[in-house]
């Protein structure tokens, strides 16, 4: 069996236990979004190299080393697989015209593909609903987003799943703060690692969640963001602190959240669950106001999240497996065909039927019956 061809490293076989869960999951997601008002959109997991590199960042842990990127040979075009779908779908609003007769609220599910490291709750496909709203401006969609998500874990029955909180401003007060905080970084470079030193240069936003205790040490001592947010940035994060606190959703704020996409401005937050070891988030997002102009749309408002299925899956657990309601089993000539025709009938009047097939004497049969977990034989 040595020459056997076997799945590509990451990317994973969902077999029928967990594939039902699946299933089931795909259905309480979409009956669930669409309580809240949101519509479905599906876009290509194929796109232009340069929508990814223009949205999430050159200088981005996703676009630097994470991207299925390839040249079409037919064309000779530079084709990437998505590695999230907010870009695709603020992509596919600009080209439909989407947000030109008011807001949208959308929603997609789907596999993303990003080359990591394979590790438990990390995968190189891997699926992802999420939401995207488009043109609200306020924070009551960003608390919407949060709220609705809470209403989620508390259906699936998920306990112990905390949310973490930021605001990171405008783009013009992040570069005031970007200024201050990279002189900072630069008077304690020597307790920076050899990532934190890259990023001070690249991105160095990202160097305050470092999870090195050294660099965390220089973190903490330096300028906080929050000192630097104007009126409106502090309006708006006062705004949505207020909704989720009347709508009893706790959170914490954690000042060092800054996610790993460049798009986000004022809001973003996270699901942490302590259950699930490094990989403990379980969806993650925020405000893009940017992202329609970077794209070469008219300027529009954006906010969305976005979950991982698999780590949710890992939550839920064992999957609860119901089997047929019949498995009809035939002996003797001419009953084949009868069994067929009472197959079709039941199955008509909405039962789920397994016709026998392979032939054998009676005992086999029956317990085959006995195995496939049917209610009746
Ligand atoms: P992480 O910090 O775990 O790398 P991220 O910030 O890169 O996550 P996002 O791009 O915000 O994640 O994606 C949203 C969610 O999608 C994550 O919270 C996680 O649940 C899931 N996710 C992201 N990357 C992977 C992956 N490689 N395998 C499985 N799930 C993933
Ligand atoms: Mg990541």
């Amino acid at each position: 069996m040595s020459d056997a061809i076997q799945a590509v490293r990451g990317m994973n076989d969902v077999l029928p236990d967990e594939a039902e869960l699946r299933l089931w999951l795909d259905g309480v997601v979409a009956a669930w979004f669409a309580r809240y008002g949101y519509r479905p959109i599906r876009t290509p997991l194929l796109e232009h190299t340069g929508l990814f590199r223009r949205a999430i960042g050159e200088a981005t842990d996703i676009v630097e080393k994470e991207m299925y990127t390839f040249t079409d040979a037919l064309n000779n075009e530079s084709l990437t697989l998505r590695p999230e779908a907010t870009a695709s779908t603020v992509r596919a609003a600009i080209e439909h015209s989407l947000v030109y007769d008011g807001p949208k609220r959308l929603w997609y599910a789907g596999p993303m593909y990003r080359h990591e490291r394979p590790q438990k709750g990390r995968y190189r496909e891997f699926t992802q609903f999420g939401a995207e709203a488009f043109g609200y401006p306020g924070p009551d969609v960003d608390a919407e987003l949060i709220v609705m998500c809470a209403a989620l874990w508390r259906e699936l029955g998920l306990e112990g799943i905390r949310l973490e909180l930021n605001t990171i401003g405008s783009a013009e007060e992040r570069a005031a703060y970007r200024a201050d905080l990279v002189k900072h970084l630069l008077a304690h470079a020597s307790a920076l690692d050899a990532d934190a030193k890259r990023r001070l240069h690249t991105n160095p936003l990202r160097v305050l969640d470092s999870k090195n205790p050294l660099v965390q040490e220089v973190v903490a001592s330096a300028p906080a963001l929050m000192d630097y947010l104007g009126e409106a940035s502090r309006a708006h994060f006062d705004g949505l602190r207020r909704l989720l606190t009347t709508a009893g959703v706790a959170f914490a704020v954690n000042p060092k959240l800054v996610r790993g996409l460049d798009y986000y401005n004022l809001t973003v937050f996270e699901w942490i669950s302590d259950r699930l070891g490094a990989q403990g988030t379980v969806c993650g997002g925020g405000r893009y106001d940017g992202l329609f102009a970077q794209l070469g749309g008219k300027p529009a408002p954006g906010v969305g999240f976005a979950a991982g299925v698999e780590r949710l899956v890992a939550l839920l657990g064992a999957p609860v497996s119901t089997g047929p309601s019949a498995y009809l089993v035939h002996q003797g000539e001419g009953t084949l065909e009868y069994a067929f025709a009472l197959g079709e009938e039941l199955r008509a009047a909405g039962f789920a039927v397994v016709l026998h097939a392979g032939g054998g004497g009676f005992k086999a049969p029956m317990k085959k019956a006995d195995a496939s977990g049917a209610a009746l034989a």
